[in-house]
């Protein structure tokens, strides 16, 4: 490229390097992204090309506010980089040599327009040499001419002077087009523009050789016909589909005009494009006279308000003011060739793309499941994450809606290893504004901070986002804070999200509710800014339910309304059920069906989709079924109602769809079979590593201490799934009654199958292997009181502490010793001094983390819903300080490893034993029949047969 060579000569004289330029001028609103590029390779995965070996080359993207630009391959990175901002001053026709010469703009602006129509231009790359090369295929009075409002628009560097002459334009494009006229003016003899009409035109023709040179080597004459979609401006009337004939030689422009009912192409106005940076997909529409020759006033805006000629989807989907019927289509020049360039919008992509407005959407869109996936409400884990990760859906967002990319500030925070949790000394502020031309949405900073974070160091992220006119909208500082930076990123972000997307599927929501919400998520925002960022959505309603059930939705998920009226599943029990943080693996399809017309459309179907299980990653009602599965099983579900946006953004477009949901009988039917579980990280650690699995370690333990006692009844505390209470059925002890707590109603239905079989197996069976005569569920909190659970032989409460807020384990220790006071307590927890061995021991290939590759030292808890993880020291001090405030004796043990060696056991467990005789304590006279548990399922063998 010439002109690569010139900037590299005037890149040595001035000392001044493209990127350096383009800091100068956008600062931190430039964001590189630099991505490995490998020989062998089309990697699906570009984060897992690090372990790949061979040599490695770079390319990098720079997004601009106005532009995007991708460089080509090189073999250092700064290269790559130096590359793509020297394409983008290119596309903005900044001077490479950077000098800031503070030329006045309405001479810059004549300058460039004379430029613009140059011999030398007429044969260059640039989208508007492709405008004016057409033009001279046209006929007549309009040999030549082209719209004035295309250069406005396809040129940038027009576009940034007509800015700085006034930054109106921003917000009203069609004064681009007088400012052009006014510079136009001044060069007489050099173009022409017409009064009444939009064109503008070279007063001399081109010289036959320049001609001949700029379009001789164009492609051959030839015609061909692309889809556009028709957006009638009264919103009554549907999208529909058009065909443009276009013929190469002749102006595309013109066929627009003729398809919107106008004469030539001088009368269409243009967006910007719309959707990805590198998109060429842009609204066409009628220059009405009001705007164009009334270009500053917002009386005209009202005016066509108050005709209805406001197109409010074209205008809510380009981000601009569309008035009457509008063509989208995706066709020009590019930068690429001198070639029209083009390709076919059908219905579905409209709805895709509007559906690319909203977060949800944006993350459906990634894991290519509209009707299935859903923004999940939690970040676990990055490897339990699927589709687009939070912060590049909220990136992709601001994108969308003409907002400055948001910005990232990590602050780095050291946590003092003798004070409890909650003291926090702020070390340093990383502010992504200070890391130079880098954004904290690419790797840059990421790779910076690894190297600043400091051993023990942890990460809280702040997520500003401002608008173009860098006026602060939203503000989200989350409390939390976490051991990687990228997981403080992220899980900041996903708050963002969550806020923006329950505004986005209720646009009507109060402003105290949005207060209420955002205050919430740790989010701050101007309500001011914010309405004005997003005034084009006020006037369209997308993907909401219309008819909303009483009271709205308080609902993050999509579909409020919908009921679900019917599941089934079928198949046997396999006992592999899947649990909060596993991963589930499913096959499914969505069909709409018909009853009266007995029809089935099938509209969306994978082999394989995996997803985390209690995040809401799926629409509510898939999870919800998927709980009560297990693997092997298959289940259908029905939902009515379906929301006609996402079907159609989901189907293949047809008028087919169209109908079927005009009948008033049409509902989705999800057929789902669970392929395979993948349990949470813990329990793939435990099972592992110990032989046998540390959870039958600790079963095993409580065993021993069941015969040793003889005791005839036992209370599980957090029984979950019911996994002790299962596993001890399984010996001959002395236990005759079973008792389980715990706040999970899914687990507790689930513990209920699995006892409810086994004991109906068992009692049935002619050799019984156990003498229960009865069993019980508790729904409640093992930190409130029941007396129905006071006076036990042995309790247990194994791994469930952690899971509760420290004070909380700290009144459970105090309600269970004071007022149950069971004979003997068996309470288990993590040994957090033991996690260094299990992460550092061999899972590799199990928990492969393309983010980040420290990851075994910086899993810190063993499982992300762990609220602690104490070390000996710490339970110690627990235990010991309650068992001497309620009398008891206490021993410590545990399970995995031993007790001897240095860190001590996997699994640390507590012993507590009553020294004195219960003595029907004063709680049980105050409120001896105090029942705040709800019997979920109680099983007794005398009522049986
Ligand atoms: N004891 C079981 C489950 C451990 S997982 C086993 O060893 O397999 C932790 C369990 O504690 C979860 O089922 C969770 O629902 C439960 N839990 C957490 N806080 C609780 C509370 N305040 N009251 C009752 N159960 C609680
Ligand atoms: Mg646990």
């Amino acid at each position: 490229m010439e002109t690569g060579a010139a900037l590299a000569v005037a890149v040595r004289k001035n000392a001044l390097t493209p990127k350096a330029i383009v800091h100068q001028k956008f600062g931190v609103k430039a964001c590189y992204k630099i991505e490995e590029v490998h020989e062998s390779a089309d990697n699906e995965c570009p984060g897992l090309a690090i372990l790949q070996k061979g040599p490695c080359m770079y390319r990098c993207s720079l997004q601009l506010p106005e532009i995007y630009v991708v460089s080509k391959i090189f073999k250092k990175k700064k290269e790559a980089e130096q590359h793509a901002s020297e394409l983008a001053l290119e596309k903005l026709g900044i001077d490479p040599s950077g000098n800031p010469t503070e030329q006045d703009p309405w001479d810059a602006l004549v300058g460039r327009i004379k430029f613009l129509f140059a011999d030398e231009f007429l044969s260059s790359l640039h989208p508007l040499s492709g405008h004016l090369r057409a033009a001279l295929q046209r006929e007549g009075d309009l040999y030549g001419s082209v719209p004035i409002s295309i250069i406005a628009i396809l040129d940038a560097k027009v576009c940034n002077l007509s800015k700085a002459i006034d930054p109106k334009v921003e917000l009203n494009p069609y004064l681009a087009i007088s400012h052009v006229r006014k510079a136009a003016a001044q060069l007489s003899g050099i173009v022409v523009t017409s009064e009444d009409q939009h064109w503008i035109r070279r007063q001399n023709p081109y010289p036959l050789d320049v001609i001949e040179s700029a379009i001789g080597e164009s492609g051959s004459p030839g015609s061909f016909s692309i889809e556009a979609v028709y957006i009638p401006w009264s919103s009554e009337k549907a999208v529909d589909v058009v065909n443009l004939n276009v013929s190469s030689p002749g102006y595309y422009l013109d066929v627009i005009a003729k398809q919107l009912g106008l004469v030539e192409a001088s009368e269409v106005l243009i967006t910007r494009s719309i959707g990805k940076a590198s998109s060429e997909a842009r609204m066409y529409f009628a220059a009405s006279q009001s705007c164009v020759l009334e270009p500053s006033a917002d009386l005209g805006k009202k005016a066509m308000h108050l005709e209805g000629l406001y197109n409010a989807r074209a205008s809510y989907l380009s981000g601009e003011d569309v008035f009457g019927d509008a063509i989208f289509a995706s066709i020009g020049y590019s930068w690429k060739s001198k070639d029209l360039w083009h390709e076919d919008l059908s219905k579905q992509s409209y709805y895709r793309m509007l559906l690319g407005k909203v977060p949800s959407g944006v993350y459906k869109l990634s894991r290519a499941a509209i009707l299935t996936a859903d923004l999940p409400l939690a970040f676990t884990t990055r490897t339990n994450w699927r589709g687009s990760i939070p912060r590049d859906i909220l990136c992709a967002f601001c994108r969308q809606h003409r907002l400055s990319e948001p910005v990232f500030s990590i602050v780095s925070i050291s946590e003092a290893p003798s004070e409890p949790s909650g003291s926090h000394k702020k070390l340093k502020v990383i502010d992504s504004a200070v890391e130079g031309t880098h954004c904290a949405n690419g790797c840059a900073v990421s790779y910076g901070l690894e190297e600043r974070a400091e051993s023990g160091g942890m990460f809280r992220c702040e997520v500003k986002i401002y608008s173009r006119s860098q006026d602060l909208i939203i503000d989200c500082l989350p409390k939390e804070s976490y051991k990687k930076h990228s997981d403080s990123i992220q899980k900041a972000s996903l708050k963002v999200l969550l806020w923006l997307d329950a505004y986005f599927k209720n646009l009507d929501m109060p402003v105290e509710r949005l207060e209420c919400s955002a205050h919430e998520l740790d989010i701050r925002f101007n309500p001011q800014s914010f309405s004005k960022a997003f005034e084009f959505c006020q006037s369209i309603r997308f993907f909401q339910h219309c008819d909303m059930q009483e009271g709205g939705s308080h609902d993050l998920n999509f579909m409020p309304g919908h009921r679900i009226f019917s599941v089934d599943i079928d198949g046997p029990v396999s006992g592999i059920s899947p649990t909060n943080g596993s991963l589930s693996c499913i096959s499914y399809s969505v069909t709409l069906v018909t009853e009266s017309e007995n029809t089935k459309e099938l509209l969306e179907s994978s082999d394989e989709f995996e997803f985390e299980i209690g995040s809401r990653s799926v629409i509510s009602q898939l999870e919800a079924a998927v709980t009560q599965m297990t693997v092997g099983q298959s289940a259908f579900l029905r939902i009515d109602f379906p929301p006609q946006d996402f079907i159609l953004a989901a189907a293949d477009d047809s008028e087919r769809i169209l109908s079927l949901l005009s009948s008033k009988d049409c509902s989705l039917q999800y057929t789902i079979t669970l392929i395979r579980v993948t349990e949470p990280l813990e329990d793939r650690m435990e099972q592992a590593l110990f032989s046998p699995p540390l959870s039958k370690q600790r079963v095993e333990y409580a065993l021993q201490h069941i015969k040793q006692s003889c005791a005839t009844n036992l209370v599980d505390f957090g029984c979950g799934s019911g996994s002790l209470l299962d596993s001890l059925l399984n010996y001959q002890t002395s236990l005759e009654k079973i008792v389980g707590v715990d706040i999970s109603h899914k687990s507790l239905v689930r513990a209920a199958k699995i006892l409810h079989s086994k004991l109906n197996t068992n009692s049935d069976a002619d050799v019984q292997t156990n003498d229960i005569k009865s069993a019980i569920l508790y729904d409640g909190s093992i930190t409130d009181f029941d007396s129905r659970l006071c006076g036990f032989d042995i309790g247990t409460c194994l791994e469930v502490i952690e899971h509760m807020e420290e004070d909380q384990a700290w009144l459970f220790g105090n309600i269970v010793l004071s007022y149950f006071r069971p004979k003997l307590l068996i309470v288990s927890t993590p040994n957090y001094e033991y996690n260094v061995i299990l992460q550092r021991s061999s899972l590799s290939g199990q928990e492969e983390d393309p983010d980040d590759k420290t990851q075994s030292q910086s899993c810190k808890f063993r499982n992300h819903d762990h609220k602690f993880e104490w070390t000996r020291e710490q339970f110690n001090h627990w235990a010991t300080e309650l068992a001497v405030k309620h009398n008891y004796s206490v021993e410590f043990s545990g399970v995995g490893g031993s007790g001897d060696t240095e860190p001590g056991f996997a699994s640390q467990i507590a012993v507590f034993r009553r020294d004195t005789p219960h003595l029907a304590g004063d709680a049980m006279k105050v409120a001896d029949s105090e029942h705040r548990f709800n019997i979920v399922w109680e099983w007794d063998r005398s009522n049986r047969s």
